[in-house]
């Protein structure tokens, strides 16, 4: 369903990523790994439109998206969930869930979305009328995620969303995810440096080291690699 080639992009003249190119199929979980600044998150700001690509191809569902504007790459339907998740902390856990409703198909099955968004995390359902920034970390995420999910995606971004959370949290997040894959063929990216978390979830990962694609594979096959253990893992 996306098919990225040949991505090359950067900030300014200063070029991060150099011939990037991945693919995700329809209801698929692919890991982007790496360490710090090796360009994870330039790399799923090129897919979005975050920033314009120097060169390459981004394709969903055989339509090329590269260099569209970033408001066409989401009624495309592809949907991130940012980094430090960027709600309105002073509107309600309703309200920014609302804004998720971009769409006239999504505003149209919102109601039908919230239900569903309860089920997946009850904590935001008892706290639908408490300020978003009152909310803790995680149920922060939880918003963020719901949010992103009431947009109705064909793919979803989660952009290390284990960053500063607990790991419980982290897993139920990573749950929700996975069962809109394997149930209802959401596509998903998750971009991540807790490799073991990560490959835990996805079928198939990349390694981006220095804004390369060095290894990619299987979750099996990268959890078995020895310069991924070795960099990765620890052990
Ligand atoms: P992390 O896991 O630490 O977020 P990452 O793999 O997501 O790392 P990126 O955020 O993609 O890495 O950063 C890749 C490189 O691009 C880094 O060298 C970083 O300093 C640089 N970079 C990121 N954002 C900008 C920006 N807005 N302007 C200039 N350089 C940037």
């Amino acid at each position: 369903m996306l098919k990225v080639e040949g991505l090359n992009a950067g900030y300014g003249a200063v070029q991060v990523l150099w011939d990037v190119g991945f693919h995700v199929e329809d209801g698929e979980i692919i890991a982007i790994l790496g360490g710090n600044g090796a360009g994870k998150t330039t790399a799923v700001r090129a897919v979005t439109g975050l920033i314009r690509p120097m060169s390459g191809s981004v394709q969903l569902d055989g339509v090329e998206l590269c260099g569209k504007k970033s408001r066409a790459i989401l009624d495309a339907g592809i949907v991130q969930v940012p980094e430090g998740r960027q709600l309105f902390t002073e509107m309600t856990v309703y309200e920014n869930l609302e804004l998720g409703a971009f769409s006239p198909a999504a505003k149209a099955r919102l109601p039908e979305s919230l239900k569903e968004c309860y089920g997946y995390f009850p904590r935001l359902a008892e706290r639908v009328g408490q300020a978003a920034g009152t909310l803790s970390g995680g149920e922060q995420q939880m918003v963020a995620v719901a949010r992103a999910l009431i947009g109705l995606p064909k793919l979803l971004i989660l952009d290390e969303p284990s960053l500063g959370l607990a790991p419980n949290v982290v897993d139920d997040i990573l749950e929700v995810a996975y069962g809109m894959a394997k149930r209802q063929g959401l596509s998903v990216i998750l971009v991540e440096q807790d490799v073991t978390k990560a490959l835990g979830t996805a079928d198939r990962g990349y390694v981006i080291e220095n804004g390369r694609v060095a290894l990619s594979g299987t979750a099996e096959e990268l959890r078995t690699n020895e310069h991924v253990k070795r960099a990765y893992l620890g052990i």
